[in-house]
């Protein structure tokens, strides 16, 4: 039987980074806590899920097969990110540091020192340098990365105020992911086109690609690089439970319902949304984009995905990490 890397599986085995000794395991008990799951052998920990480093955390790792697919197909338009990439450049990373300079909290080691420890966990899980952090005061809650050359990421007080810590972590996962992976200009791009800022790809000479074919390859792939940021979550936090919650928190997140809301009906939502998967409506929805700061969409689309890769002896394999991978102090 081909081994198929996306196919979930009931059973998965990993090699204890310890000792060396095969395990293997069933990914439906290990999913209820990856902390507990231990090699037979030695009885340390086979999975690296209590915040250490993963400095050996690759961008194949967590890189969605379609988004991958579909970077490629961008990638493949000649000059596209040359131009786009000067275009933008450093006056649009200049506008958007000013911005949250100007109107928002720079995070860091003396200013609000939780979310900046938070930040730096999910650096080290994501194996990324992390760019500056901002807390932006918006009742919504969202997080985004911006910028051409030279990001930022910035949290909503909405997101801090809602989510549990862990969960925040994930967020910042998430959007360090997106970094790690080369995505920042091109969703920057698929943005600005969404909302109708088309002004700068007509200085390019860009515009008739990008109202064609282009913005159709954009806006899926933008949908695309959710599922490898998703993976970058899930790898950030270690932990399945965590990652649908931040989810259906985003999806419909109330404090005063938090005790009511329920991670499992909440999958079986996620199953429904999957049934209607359809790239038209990708696009459309993009579109439906326009004017707003939304970043996030589909929220539940994407729950399902994750849930999928969680059951992969791929997603095993890098919690897991090669034998040798182990810390001086185990
Ligand atoms: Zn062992
Ligand atoms: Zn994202």
């Amino acid at each position: 039987m081909a081994n198929n890397p996306e196919q979930p599986q009931e059973s998965v085995t990993v090699s204890c980074r310890f000792c060396g000794a095969m395990n293997r395991f069933s990914t439906e008990r290990a999913l209820l806590d990856l902390q507990k799951v231990i090699c037979g052998q030695c009885k340390g920990k086979l999975l690296r899920v209590s915040g250490e480093p993963l400095t050996d955390l690759r961008n194949e790792h967590i890189a969605h097969p379609w988004d991958r697919e579909a970077l490629a197909k961008l990638k493949a338009i000649p000059y596209l990110e040359q131009i786009l990439g000067k275009l933008l450049g450093s006056t649009f990373d200049k506008l958007q540091r000013f911005n949250h300079l100007g109107s928002g909290i720079r995070v860091d080691a003396r200013q609000a020192p939780r979310l900046h420890k938070l930040y730096l966990e999910a650096a080290g899980r994501i194996d990324v340098d992390p760019p500056p952090l901002f807390l932006v005061q918006r009742p919504d809650v969202n997080a985004y990365t911006t910028g051409a050359a030279q990001p930022l990421v910035a949290v909503t007080t909405g997101l801090v105020d809602l989510m549990s810590d862990r969960e925040i972590l994930g967020v910042l996962g998430h959007e360090l992911a997106h970094v790690k992976l080369g995505h920042v200009l091109m969703r920057t791009v698929a943005i600005l086109v969404a909302n109708g800022a088309l002004a700068l790809l007509n200085l390019a000479g860009l515009a008739q690609l990008a109202l064609g074919p282009l913005k159709m390859v954009l806006f899926k792939w933008y949908q695309m690089s959710e599922l490898s940021a998703d993976r970058g979550e899930l790898v950030a936090t270690g932990s399945l439970t965590t990652h649908i919650r931040t989810h259906m928190m985003l999806a419909g997140g109330s404090t005063k319902l938090a005790d009511e809301l329920d991670v499992a009906a909440f999958v079986d939502q996620a199953n429904d949304a999957e049934a209607m998967r359809d790239s038209e409506l990708f696009v459309s929805i993009m579109e439906m984009l326009s004017g707003s700061q939304r970043s996030h969409p589909l929220v539940v689309w994407r729950v399902h995905h994750a849930i999928n890769w969680a059951r992969t002896q791929a997603f095993y394999d890098v919690l897991a990490g090669a034998p040798g991978s182990r810390p001086l102090i185990p």
